[in-house]
């Protein structure tokens, strides 16, 4: 109940911000745009689409199997890896390669796993510096807020907000409201700590099984520099970004970044499958793979459940949903906003805390159809909400049953008892159309931001039958 009233505060707050809806609305309109220009051809995307929901659900179907392979080989290439069925165990994880290198500073690309991990809290209080290198992500972080949006975290602020933030934390720094003067500032920031920092850290898109190989997409080169620059580069991800060979990257590939920014390709593509070998130039000496759980397992053992995990954090359908557009991805209060945020989060945090996320949702399919690996968010999103009054549910749902009332079980009840019985539901009928005036006006949470509906004068069947169709 906290949860619902403290989301219905933010919601508020959200709606009655003019400036952020705007932010919001036009960001979401030229994303939108943007995707559709880069796929032309509808019948290519959808082949595309069908391709990548195949490779992923593949991934998923041979999950245990592949996790081994990806261990194996990435062992074998001189890649540590970290098993982590907690946060807590991830962020020790962590932890203990900064403490076993003596390290006080970390510089990070961007990770939505370290953001569930909130890794940088963590580390924090362990005496540790860590620093966002990701235009997006070092913005939230002087502001002190989470990212907004996977893909793009600041994506609430306008040019206005970021400059007066920069002229706040950098006092030194003239003030500018050109775009391109912030990023230099920022980028003359980071540049010099690329070379201060010990330990690099970045998340990771996919992992291949077959070749122990992690990939890392992005644009600015600071994923690059975090991988490649500091002694030690480490990579957090959770266990469903594995994929089961090298060539189910290039259909992806084709697939994420025109869903999520309406590119053909990114700036960069890293594939990182070893430490510095003898005799290379660059790269980092040691490279770690800590593999998160945090609740996957779970997820996984429902067959239809299970389809959230071929997420591939597009943020497409972030991007075409008209809640997520006009309330923005603080409103939500977890690490993934959105549609998929909805399903995914409240399965790991629990419908007893999360249960109104799968209501965030007008089920108008805009989700769905933009997916680039056809995950059903509505379909799950429905399946959620049911999860939360049902009275037998399976034992893997967190939190399920929570939201059951009573009451609301009974009237279902009648309700079906009633649409199931022709004699009862046509005296119902001929009481609620004859004595439609008694009904209030006011039916509570529902009518508090909309009308109630008018009742008809007369009945369908009446109606029917004064169009001369009988009943059968
Ligand atoms: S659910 Fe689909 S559209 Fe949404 S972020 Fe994941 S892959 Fe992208």
């Amino acid at each position: 109940m906290q949860q619902k009233v403290e989301f219905e505060q933010r919601v508020h707050k959200a709606l009655s911000d003019s400036q952020l809806r705007q932010n919001f609305r036009s960001t979401m309109d030229g994303l939108m745009a943007k995707r559709s220009q880069a796929f032309p051809d509808k019948e290519r995307l959808e082949k595309l689409r069908l391709q990548g929901a195949q490779i992923r659900a593949n991934a998923l179907l041979k999950l245990p199997e592949l996790l081994e392979q990806l261990e194996e080989r990435c062992t074998a290439n001189g890649i540590r890896v970290h098993w982590a069925e907690t946060v807590e165990q991830a962020n020790q994880a962590v932890l203990k390669i900064m403490q076993d290198h003596n390290a006080t500073n970390l510089i990070k690309g961007k990770s939505m796993v370290s953001e569930e991990m909130e890794l940088n809290h963590f580390l924090e209080q362990h005496g540790i510096e860590v620093l966002e290198s990701d235009l997006g992500e070092f913005i939230v972080q002087l502001a002190g807020e989470p990212p907004s949006h996977i893909v793009a975290p600041a994506i609430h602020k306008s040019r206005q907000d970021i400059a007066r933030l920069f002229q706040e934390k950098f006092p030194d720094i003239p003030y500018s409201e050109d775009v391109e003067t912030l990023t230099r500032s920022a980028r003359d920031i980071l540049r010099r700590k690329f070379y201060e920092a010990s330990i690099g850290l970045s998340g990771v898109n996919f992992a291949v099984a077959e070749t122990g190989t992690i990939c890392l997409v992005e644009n600015e080169g600071n994923g690059r520099m975090c991988t490649t620059i500091p002694d030690v580069h480490i990579a957090v991800t959770g266990i469903e970004k594995v994929v089961e060979k090298l060539s189910d990257i290039p259909p992806l590939m084709e697939l994420l970044p025109r869903s999520a920014t309406g590119q053909h390709i990114t700036t960069y593509f890293n594939m990182i499958t070893s430490p510095r070998k003898e005799g290379e130039k660059d790269g980092p000496r040691e490279v770690h793979l800590v593999l998160l759980d945090n609740g996957r397992s779970s997820i996984y053992e429902d067959p239809e459940l299970m389809e959230s995990l071929r997420c591939i954090r597009c943020g497409a359908c972030m991007n075409h949903c008209p809640v997520y557009a006009r309330i923005g991805g603080h409103a939500y209060g977890t690490t993934i906003p959105g549609p998929i945020g909805s399903v995914i989060e409240p399965q790991k945090l629990g419908l007893d805390r999360f249960g109104v996320l799968p209501t965030a949702s007008t089920l108008c399919g805009a989700c769905g159809e933009a997916c680039p690996v056809r995950i059903p968010l509505p379909k799950l999103l429905n399946r959620l909400r049911f999860e939360q009054v049902r009275d037998d549910p399976p034992d893997n749902t967190m939190g399920k049953g929570s939201q059951r009332s009573i009451r609301e079980s009974l009237v279902w009840n009648l309700w079906s008892w009633a649409n199931t019985h022709p004699a009862l539901y046509r005296l119902g009928c001929l009481f609620l159309t004859r004595l439609r005036g008694l009904v209030p006006k006011q039916l509570g949470v529902w009518t508090r931001v909309r009308k109630a509906p008018a009742i008809a004068p007369k009945t369908l069947h009446e109606l029917a039958r004064e169009m001369g169709i009988e009943d059968e």
